[in-house]
């Protein structure tokens, strides 16, 4: 059920109940999965809310709605799952798919396909769902998943509005947060504690959660600052440690850049790759120089809140300059 993805991936349940609210729901989503093991369960769970006509997103409200109860036990003939048949999804498969589309539903209004591993759609076979995705009909939903944003066609990726579920089953290891942990602070004692400390491992992988968003994303991270940083980052302390672990995100990605071997997060090397393919050493140079700035005014009073805003419009301001 989605509800139970409302924790765990809060950034995108929020944008899908949002969009049920204003009645703006896109035609075509195309989800990163980024390896979340539960992606394709979400992906459904998400569907299912889309066919429901009450949109309920957990079972214990929608009773008696028969398409929840047809979805739950794989009956339902408006949802439809495509995924490869051998190495490409075939344009065979599309073209059923259109044509079992092109009736009215049968059941309700609405109609939901959903294409897993749409990196697998060659030219022949993207071209016959490219008119389909183009020109949506009223009540067609489509969700296309993919684990490799890169290889996706540029023709699909800009008919979609982009998901990308966030992987917070990853734990760093021992290893990173030793590394992380010499680099921050400078006595023997300090450093124990935050390798030994409790939040260690989420600081990490939240610090560059919000780096990997702002590059994906940009100026929306100020609309989901509190799930992407408020919650996890409270007080100065650890606000502080946060930028620590971003300058030295952002320093491993300059080494990228300038061809020197990464210096700690080469675990997050696809990350690092992904995001220097939008950037160069100059705007990343000044993001470095952003952060060490913003780092400092963290010691005195300035307000937590405005200090997140002010680095985002900050990140944006360096990736505007050419
Ligand atoms: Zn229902």
């Amino acid at each position: 059920m989605f509800d139970d993805f409302k924790e765990e991936q809060s950034i995108i349940y929020k944008i899908i109940i949002n969009s049920f609210k204003k009645n703006k729901c896109s035609h075509a989503y195309l989800i990163e999965t980024n390896n979340y093991i539960k992606s394709l369960e979400m992906v459904k769970s998400i569907a299912k809310a889309f066919l429901c006509p009450f949109n309920y997103t957990n079972n214990l409200n929608c009773n008696g709605c028969n398409q929840c109860k047809l979805i739950d036990d794989d009956n339902f003939i408006e949802l439809k799952y495509i995924k490869p048949d051998g190495e490409w999804i075939k344009k065979e498969q599309l073209d059923e798919l259109q044509d079992l589309f092109s009736k009215k539903a049968v059941i309700g209004n609405k109609k939901v396909y959903i294409i897993d591993g749409v990196e697998k759609l060659n030219i022949n076979s993207a071209n016959s769902i490219l008119k389909f995705l183009e020109e949506p009909e009223e009540g067609i939903y489509a969700f296309l998943i993919t684990d490799n944003i890169n290889k996706v066609l540029n023709t699909i990726v800009s008919r979609c509005q982009l998901l990308s579920f966030k992987n917070n089953i990853k734990n760093v290891s021992d290893d990173l947060e030793s590394k992380v942990a010499s680099k921050i602070f400078n006595s023997e004692n300090k450093i124990q504690d935050f390798v030994t400390g409790e939040f260690t491992n989420n600081f990490i992988v939240n610090s560059l959660n919000f780096v990997d968003f702002y590059e994906k994303n940009h100026m929306d991270a100020l609309i989901f600052i509190d799930s992407l940083w408020n919650c996890y980052f409270k007080d100065r302390k650890d606000i502080y440690i946060g930028f620590e672990i971003m300058l030295l995100y952002y320093n491993d990605i300059l080494n990228y850049l300038l061809n020197n071997p990464i210096e700690i997060f080469s675990d997050y090397k696809k990350n690092i790759q992904d995001i220097s393919l939008n950037s160069n050493i100059m705007n990343i140079s000044k993001k470095i120089s952003l952060i060490i700035d913003l780092k400092e005014k963290i010691k005195y009073n300035i307000n937590t809140n405005l200090l997140m805003d002010k680095l985002i419009i900050g990140l944006e301001g360096c990736d505007k300059v050419e």
